[in-house]
């Protein structure tokens, strides 16, 4: 789940010089912390700091962030906080790998709630989102045949998420298109969050495809173009 665009910022804190401690109620695996722009989501643009929790349990063929797959360091809640709060920022994205499959993201998203941010989720919609904090903005994927993952999507989800959550789908192709505008109709999903984002797979199908099947079919969604990709070419670290 890679959204960003990275700045390097001399004086962002790094997750390297904290102290690994607790229990997995209250610490998280932890790839990285970094400040950037969002590159996707309806904050599209806007400087965000990302907290990118370490694991997955899927493989989705297009994955852009393998390297969040393993290693990274274990961190208490308090300091993936006091790192986050070092950068100042007003809009915080918690993302993977999958980071609701770390027990302590549901405490770590409360409590950069209570900190004052705009924070949301990125999730693969893979596994539940109770107990997340109904503050949160969660940006549920929904998974597409093309995926490879489409088996795991947990449908269940759909009914909890609320009316300021986003709903995106990663689309290899036109199967996957004609799927994905079916699960709108079968969900109702236009009506049931603020924003629906169709995101071309990167080296798969092109943009301009994805917008003039959207045009052709007058459908209620946002054409997605990640913009880290766009500027970086997907360069490690962006
Ligand atoms: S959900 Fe899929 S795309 Fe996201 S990190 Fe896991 S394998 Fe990669």
């Amino acid at each position: 789940m890679s959204n960003s665009v990275s700045t390097s910022d001399p004086v962002a804190p790094s997750v390297s010089g904290q102290t690994p401690t607790g229990t997995a109620e209250h610490t998280l695996r932890i790839t990285e912390v970094f400040y950037s722009l969002q590159g996707e989501a309806r904050t599209v643009g806007l400087p965000t700091v990302f907290v990118r929790l370490t694991g997955c349990p899927l493989r989705c063929l297009y994955c852009d962030t393998e390297y969040a797959f393993s290693g990274g360091e274990s961190f208490a809640v308090d300091d993936v906080v006091a790192q986050v709060a070092g950068y100042s920022p007003r809009y915080v994205t918690v993302t993977g790998g999958e980071p609701l499959a770390q027990k302590a993201c549901l405490p770590l998203l409360a409590r950069l709630c209570d900190a004052g941010y705009e924070v949301s989720l990125e999730t693969s919609g893979a596994i539940s989102v109770v107990g997340v904090d109904e503050r949160v903005v969660t940006v549920l994927d929904l998974k597409t045949p093309a995926s490879g993952e489409v088996a795991r999507n947990d449908y269940d989800n759909i009914p909890l998420l609320k009316q300021h959550d986003q709903v995106k789908f990663v689309i290899c192709d036109r199967a996957d298109y004609e799927w994905a505008r079916f699960k709108l109709d079968e969900y109702q999903l236009a009506s049931r969050v603020s924003d629906i984002l169709f995101s071309p797979s990167h080296g798969q199908l092109s943009g301009r495809d994805l917008a003039e099947w959207i045009l052709a079919d007058n459908l209620p969604v946002r054409l997605q173009l990640q913009l880290h990709k766009l500027l970086w070419n997907d360069a490690p670290g962006h």
